[in-house]
């Protein structure tokens, strides 16, 4: 995917982003900011101006009473990852690598795995924000909720993030324990594998009778020696890990996907010996480590984000599927969980959630397989990953969201022009904003305009109220 931006700025101050945004519309140009390029969608393309913010990083403030962090929104995670160990913190969870920009990563909806922990958005406490006449502002649970609401995760669509405020969690160890199960059994006791560990996820490969199980559980006391200790078991020394990361699921799996993309009537008989040649191990580590692992073999991936209770018939859909496929899959399924949350474009969004994420190797035939896979997640109202292959369009998604007419309000306030947007966004959002007539849309007029607060409520969860609560299945 490539695009070609008539302009391209690096800005270093929030002063920067500013004028580069005012310059662009004042020039009649579209912006988009860019992170670090891992989304499988064209979210950050743009022919107008191209932000790129990899010159506007690192940690502002950090409170380490209270965990909050602010960062710009250039700092890639591993960097945050880096700093937040200086400073005895961690993010509570993660996805699969941390190459990702913090804005980046937000904005898309990036997820990691646990049944009682939300995305990386839930994570987010307040955003600092260029607005599209190149105005910054803040947001927050108590200050221009609504903006926050929407922002949390906000497709880039409202305006240029500089900062992010994060609630991270003292530095934690993870136990890792992954082991082989027969793919049938970890359906069968999947919801109790999901209750009974932090970070519980598995990857399978589609023609292979096994799944590879990655439970995650926190060791008590802290990310320090003495916990690891505790735990039984150490980090991976280093040539361990060089041999299992970078050798075996790297190097080795990039030449078995090679030989199947050379001959791809082998690509069954290849998946099932990656299947039969999975093995155990167990380690322990500081947080990321554990979560984040190298990818070096190129592939595509659509992911969708099911209701929980619906994961087995789609598992089970998706086995009768592939085989039928006329392009042979080289790529193992994930499926990984997590807690339903309040924020208005989450795929987790009001349930809790089961992700399946589907991939195929780079330059072999993928799409009758993901068409296939979207037909499967399309019956159980399935929502895609923002940032991962998928072809809905608005009028599909607005279905899905109960909140989707407000954040299309709430784009339409700040930014009336859609300077934020792109082809991207034109079809995911619509590509006009809203109108009266929009059935989303709350009424204003005598009673004012909808408000809808963000309260805290006993638990310390926000509740909706309002417009979006009112449009809530
Ligand atoms: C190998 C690989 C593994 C992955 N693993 C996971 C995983 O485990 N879990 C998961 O959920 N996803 C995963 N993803 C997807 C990835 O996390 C998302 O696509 C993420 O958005 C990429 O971040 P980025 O910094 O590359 O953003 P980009 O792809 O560059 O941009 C994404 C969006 O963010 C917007 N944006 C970027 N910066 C700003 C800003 N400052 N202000 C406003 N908008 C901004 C862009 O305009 C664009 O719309 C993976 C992707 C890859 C390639």
């Amino acid at each position: 995917m490539t695009a070609t931006p008539a302009r391209w700025a690096q800005p270093r101050t929030e002063a920067e982003i500013s004028a580069a945004i005012s310059d662009a519309a004042a020039a009649g140009l579209r912006v988009r900011a860019l992170g670090s390029g891992h989304s499988f969608t064209p979210a950050a393309a743009t022919d107008g101006l191209a932000l790129d913010l990899s010159g506007w990083t690192g940690i502002v403030a950090a409170d380490t009473r209270t965990g909050l962090v602010t960062v710009r929104s250039g700092t890639t995670l591993r960097a945050l990852n880096a700093a937040l160990d200086g400073l005895g913190l961690a993010m509570a969870n993660l996805g699969d690598i941390d190459a990702q920009t913090i804005a980046g990563a937000l904005s898309t909806g990036t997820h990691g795995t646990g049944a009682r922990l939300g995305g990386l958005a839930t994570q987010a406490e307040a955003f600092g924000l260029v607005l599209a006449d190149g105005s910054p502002v803040t947001c927050s649970a108590s200050e221009r909720p609504e903006l926050f609401a929407a922002a949390r995760v906000g497709l880039g669509a409202l305006g240029v993030i500089s900062t992010v405020t994060l609630r991270c969690v003292p530095a934690f160890t993870l136990a890792a324990d992954e082991r082989p199960v027969p793919v049938q059994e970890v359906i069968e006791q999947f919801d109790s594998l999901a209750a009974a560990n932090d970070h519980f996820e598995f990857y399978w490969f589609p023609y292979g009778r096994n799944a590879l199980v990655k439970r995650n559980n926190r060791v008590a006391h802290g990310g320090n020696k003495a916990a690891r200790e505790e735990a039984g078991s150490g980090p991976m020394p280093g040539w361990r890990r060089f041999w299992e990361f970078e050798v075996m699921e790297n190097a080795g799996f990039g030449a078995l996907c090679r030989l199947g993309r050379a001959a791809p009537r082998f690509i069954p008989s290849l998946n099932r010996f990656s299947s039969a040649a999975l093995s155990s191990r167990t380690y322990t580590d500081t947080s990321h480590r554990v979560f984040v692992t190298p990818r070096r073999v190129r592939f595509v991936e659509s992911e969708y984000a099911v209701p929980r209770e619906s994961l087995g018939d789609v598992l089970a859909e998706l086995r009768r599927a592939v085989p039928r496929l006329a392009d042979p899959v080289m790529f193992p399924v994930e499926v990984r969980v997590a807690a339903a949350d309040d924020i208005w474009l989450s795929t987790a969004h009001g349930r809790d959630t089961a992700y399946v994420a589907i991939h195929q190797y780079t330059g072999l035939p993928y799409r009758a397989y993901f068409d296939a896979f979207e037909s499967i997640v399309a019956q159980v109202a399935g929502r895609p990953h923002w940032g991962k292959m998928h072809t809905l369009d608005a009028e599909r998604l607005h279905a899905l969201y109960p909140c989707f007419g407000d954040f299309r309000r709430v784009r339409a306030e700040v930014d009336p022009e859609a300077r934020f947007g792109n082809a991207y966004l034109d079809r995911v959002l619509g590509e006009s904003l809203p109108s009266d007539d929009d059935p989303a849309r709350p009424r204003t007029g005598r009673d004012g305009p909808p408000v809808i607060r963000l309260a805290a409520s006993a638990s310390g969860r926000r509740e909706r109220s309002g417009a979006c609560r009112s449009l809530a299945r």
